[in-house]
């Protein structure tokens, strides 16, 4: 399945356009993207001006009456074509994917697809008027209206699906939308605006391709009228403070720290590679991968053996490669970030189980690597690491367990391991968490809410909280007697 490397691909590409107002806007090159995998500039792409987005704000405020007045049948028909289109494209996609995240290729495809299936199953939940009162004085119902100009910021670990999903909360519920990639990895979303041009009227998605100051001037626009935001707590508290001065509504999705709680009474062989996958997938650069493993005394040591043997047999390289399995960090600064965090586990006395090194070869990559052993207070358990960097903590006493994996800022999700169910709910209920799983990690679908506690963010994502997230509640409040 896997094409050429992506290390073979030398030509510098410039075929990227920005999509305002439903024209392919060019622009002089500006913003250079580098492959993870070889750490060399590969395309460039024009970089959004103020003037780009007052266009494309202007657009959309022209094009949200007519498209919020469309129903939500059709709304519902048009994300099913946006759907149909990025399946169509499944492959030249997840290779420019590839190309710019570092990802394995098949990865790359899957989340092609699953941005395509997350978008209908959004699409097939109704949002319907409720009748709060209805006797022979009133009549008071709540209706759901779109906000209007939605803003999408998003960030590099998987472009295509934290732009499909937000983008399709905003446009299914009648908003219309400007939407801002990483500048880290642009691409992807340039090519997914040229699928949209063909698919929506002109105004209704516009895409940019923008700095960190064109997400700064977004979140003070006032031309829009919310803020979804995917990224890091730091850059969330900066939407946060820009978004006061127009009281825009905002939907924070930010980092975690993620917590696995593993019982006494698991098999660590049969666990280790379900916990591995969800720690290490897409190299750790998942906001809810597992990010702090603890384990109890009883099955610690064996527990950290299978996952080290997890980690010694894993396979990583460029993910056009067919046989790779995990890729390279997505940029130098991540990539020197998780090396300092490294190298101040090795100081705090961390007991490195596998990995630990950096393969000699051009890219950003750094080899899936446990460490045991470590203080609760050392930088590796205290902050996201968002790398392929893992700690494994012992516990004797469950309460001890949940209080230090609740004792953090971040409040996104975690999961508890156990045999006993009703034992292993009881405790991932105990969580400070959006999510609690038991028994799996990373499991979200179209019809059921993600979003973060504490830090880790603001409103949620997906389902008809999500939906509704996009749209101002309407009392209509009627005097009949
Ligand atoms: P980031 O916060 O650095 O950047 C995200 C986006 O914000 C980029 O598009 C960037 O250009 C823009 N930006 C930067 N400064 C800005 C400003 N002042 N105002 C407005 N926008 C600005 O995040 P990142 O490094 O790209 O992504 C990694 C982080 O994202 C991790 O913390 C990860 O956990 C988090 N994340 C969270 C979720 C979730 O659903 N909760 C999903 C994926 C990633």
């Amino acid at each position: 399945m896997a094409a050429t490397p992506a290390a073979a691909v030398n030509a510098l590409r410039s075929d990227f356009a920005q999509l305002i107002d439903g024209e392919l806007v060019g622009g002089a090159p500006a913003l250079e993207v580098i492959n993870p995998s070889t750490g060399q500039v590969f395309a460039r792409v024009p970089r959004a001006t103020r003037a780009d987005l007052d266009r494309a704000v202007a657009a959309a405020r022209r094009s949200a009456a007519g498209w919020s007045a469309t129903s939500f049948d059709g709304r519902r028909a048009h994300i099913r074509r946006m759907a149909e289109a990025l399946r169509a494209q499944q492959l030249p996609l997840a290779e420019l994917l590839t190309h710019e995240q570092g990802k394995p290729l098949a990865q790359a495809r899957d989340e092609i697809a699953r941005a395509a299936s997350q978008a209908e199953g959004m699409a097939a939940i109704d949002i319907r008027t409720e009748v709060l009162v209805d006797d022979a004085q009133r009549h008071i119902e709540l209706r759901y209206v779109p906000l209007g100009v939605v803003g999408i910021i998003t960030p590099w670990n998987a472009p295509i699906n934290l732009a499909a999903g937000p983008l399709t909360m905003a446009l299914y519920t009648g908003n219309s939308a400007v939407l801002k990639p990483s500048p880290y990895t642009p691409l992807t979303t340039l090519k997914f605006g040229e699928l949209l041009r063909e698919l929506f009227p002109p105004g209704v998605v516009n895409i940019l391709a923008g700095g960190d100051d064109c997400g700064q001037w977004m979140s003070e626009h006032p031309g829009i009228d919310k803020i979804s935001f995917t990224g890091s707590i730091a850059t969330g508290k900066k939407v946060m403070a820009s978004a006061a001065g127009t009281l825009k509504r905002v939907t924070l999705e930010l980092g975690g720290n993620d917590a696995a709680i593993v019982l006494d009474d698991v098999d660590p062989k049969a666990v280790a590679p379900k916990l591995f996958f969800a720690a290490f997938v897409n190299s750790g650069q998942v906001c809810m991968a597992v990010k702090r493993i603890y384990a109890h005394e009883r099955i610690y040591d064996a527990l950290c053996e299978a996952l080290a043997a997890e980690a010694s047999s894993a396979r990583i390289g460029d993910g056009m490669l067919a046989d790779t399995q995990f890729g390279p960090l997505q940029n130098r600064m991540q990539y020197e970030r998780v090396l300092g965090l490294l190298e101040d586990s090795k100081r705090r006395g961390g007991r490195i189980l596998a990995g630990g090194g950096v393969p000699s070869q051009p890219g950003y990559f750094i080899a899936p690597t446990l460490i045991a052993d470590l203080p609760d207070d050392s930088r590796l358990v205290q902050e996201e690491q968002f790398g392929p960097l893992v700690p494994v903590l012992k516990f004797r006493d469950v309460d001890d367990a949940v209080r230090r994996a609740n004792d953090t800022r971040y409040g996104l999700a975690g999961s508890v391991w156990g045999t006993d169910l009703a034992r292993a709910t009881t405790v991932a209920a105990r969580l400070e968490v959006g999510t609690a799983w038991v028994n799996q990690h990373r499991a979200t679908a179209a019809n059921v809410p993600f979003g973060g506690a504490k830090e880790s963010g603001i409103g949620r994502n997906y389902a008809e909280l999500g939906l509704k997230g996009n749209m101002e509640p309407r009392v209509i409040s009627v005097l009949r007697a």
